[in-house]
């Protein structure tokens, strides 16, 4: 009878481990087909990857685009505000979107018109915002930002992902 039971359990386990296995892959490919550009200003300044700012070395983990003040930023994906305030470290004015999965993306150096607010369902393609200036009305830095653009970047499950590999639909 223990014998049976034991390899109940590993059966069950196997299981277990070969759906979350599949599940994670199927996941990918079905999220990854539903993101749309957050601008519909698809020039890019910056891309994914390793780069040099200021002389030095640095992983760039989003796009920058060429968006100018003031246009219009999508949610790329249908999801909950996670966060919509001013961000330390080099963000500025940020909102980031909470998606199925263990999605998240990130929308930086946006303007002091927040049109959404943490907890809000926002609906893909929906506008949550507007690129904002260098400077806020303090005075304060709006991130690291040489002047209006938008930074975007997908997490997934903590990592970020480079967005063009995703992004397939245009707004
Ligand atoms: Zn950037």
């Amino acid at each position: 009878m223990k014998k049976y039971t034991f390899i109940l359990i590993l059966l069950s386990f196997l299981y277990i481990a070969t759906q979350c296995f599949n599940s994670n892959l199927s996941n990918i490919s079905s999220v990854s087909s539903n993101f749309i550009y957050p601008t519909k200003y698809t020039d890019i300044s910056s891309f994914y990857g390793n780069r040099i700012l200021y002389g030095n070395h640095n992983f760039h983990n989003g796009v920058d685009f060429l968006a100018p003040l003031g246009s219009e930023i999508y949610a790329s994906n249908s999801g909950y505000v996670e966060y919509a305030s001013f961000l330390e470290d080099g963000f500025g004015n940020t909102i980031i979107l909470s998606h199925d999965l263990g999605i998240k993306t990130l929308y930086c150096h946006i303007s002091e018109t927040f049109l959404v607010k943490v907890g809000d369902y926002v609906s893909q393609g929906q506008i949550i915002g507007y690129v904002g200036p260098k400077y806020l009305s303090n005075g304060i830095l709006n991130g690291n930002t040489t002047g209006p653009h938008l930074h975007f970047t997908i997490y997934k499950n903590e990592n970020t992902i480079d967005p063009l590999s995703v992004l397939k639909n245009n707004v």
